[in-house]
């Protein structure tokens, strides 16, 4: 890891310190629950409490935290990138407290919460239809921007490396310590995948503390894009498995891929919300079912950690509050979910490594 050169402008420092303290550090859930009667025990960072209330405003804010530090970002210019919501919501919030325009291409499928979200931070949302190309058409789009405008800042979160890191200087750490700090260490980390940023940043750190470590990729069994290597069917779980396998992602260095039942997944986030009182998206319901698995692979005590990637806000009008019919092969109806505590926000590496003061 190259260390921080702290090059920026006294008050822009000051700024991504301010953002910095509401993104990041988030508690780690121990969730006891019992499949078909026999007790265990998961871990999940909340990432819905991130300051726009998912794990992309760590990408986000490193991202541009990095182009500053780098000098390829100038101030005032416009941020253009191609999303399926979160990222557009957390750039559209981090952009405008940094002073930049933002202007997001997303497919026109995707939650009216995401949209209005985006508006609401005073970004400008292009809606991608299928025909145009849907979410390649967006990338393309945001592309073509890009090059019409000068000095215009494309993060590019399918390709940039900077994506991972933030999960390799911020996200892995922290599960690190928060398990150390209580006598565990992780045996495997599962996360849905969209651009891959949170599985390969976290894997790579984890990975770097025990080698031992299993680093599981997720995505929905109903369109199984990694196992397949292209857009396949398609399915509910907003935020992941989009349409090709993004260049960040090397599956090489990963273990065995996992698929989840969309319709599970959603029933799966129903519970948490109904029965445990956390507001979770799809995909925290689909990323849970996922570790359970791995954990009935791996044994009871085995400690597998997962990610809460957001919150249940952007779902309101979505198939997460409808009634969702049960399949005799789901999961979620043989489990029960007997409770959480947390594991604090007590990462010493992560404000260390935020010293941009110099
Ligand atoms: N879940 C949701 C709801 C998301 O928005 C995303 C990001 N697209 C993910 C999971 C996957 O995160 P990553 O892009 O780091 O793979």
């Amino acid at each position: 890891m190259t260390p921080v050169v702290p090059l920026m402008a006294t008050d822009s420092v000051a700024r991504f310190q301010g953002l910095r303290r509401l993104i990041g550090n988030t508690p780690l859930l121990v969730i006891d629950y019992a499949l078909d009667g026999q007790p265990g025990r998961l871990f999940a960072k909340s990432e819905n409490l991130n300051m726009t209330g998912s794990v992309k405003d760590r990408m986000a804010l490193h991202i541009l935290r990095r182009a500053y530090e780098r000098g390829t970002i100038e101030p005032g210019a416009l941020i253009i990138e191609a999303t399926s919501g979160n990222t557009g919501i957390s750039f559209a919030a981090i952009g405008r407290a940094m002073g930049h325009p933002v202007s997001i291409f997303m497919p026109d499928w995707m939650s009216p919460e995401r949209v209005n979200l985006i508006r609401g931070f005073g970004a400008e949302v292009h809606a991608v239809s299928e025909e145009q190309g849907g979410f390649l058409g967006s990338i393309r789009l945001a592309e073509e921007m890009a090059e019409k405008t000068p000095g215009a800042f494309l993060p590019k979160q399918f390709a940039n490396e900077d994506n991972s890191e933030a999960h390799e200087t911020m996200t892995g750490p922290e599960i690190w310590w928060q398990l150390i700090g209580h006598g565990l260490r992780p045996d495997a980390i599962v996360a849905g995948v969209g651009t891959g940023g949170t599985i390969m940043g976290t894997g790579t750190f984890l990975r770097s503390q025990y080698d031992g470590i299993k680093v599981h990729p997720l995505e929905p069994s109903n369109s199984p894009t990694m196992s397949t290597g292209h857009r396949v069917g398609h399915h509910r779980i907003q935020g992941i498995s989009d349409e090709f396998i993004p260049p960040i992602v090397d599956l090489s260095t990963l273990d065995e891929i996992v698929a989840v039942d969309d319709g599970d997944a959603i029933l799966m986030a129903q519970r948490l919300a109904c029965e445990l009182g956390l507001g979770v998206g799809i995909s925290a319901g689909a990323n849970l079912l996922g570790a359970l698995k791995i954990q009935q692979a791996m044994g009871p005590e085995a400690t597998v950690v997962t990610l809460f990637p957001d919150s249940n806000k952007k779902y309101l009008s979505t198939d997460l509050l409808r009634d969702e019919p049960g399949r005799p092969d789901h999961l979620t109806p043989r489990v029960e979910l007997l409770g959480f505590t947390s594991f604090n926000r007590e990462c010493r590496t992560c404000f260390e490594t935020w010293d941009l003061t110099g």
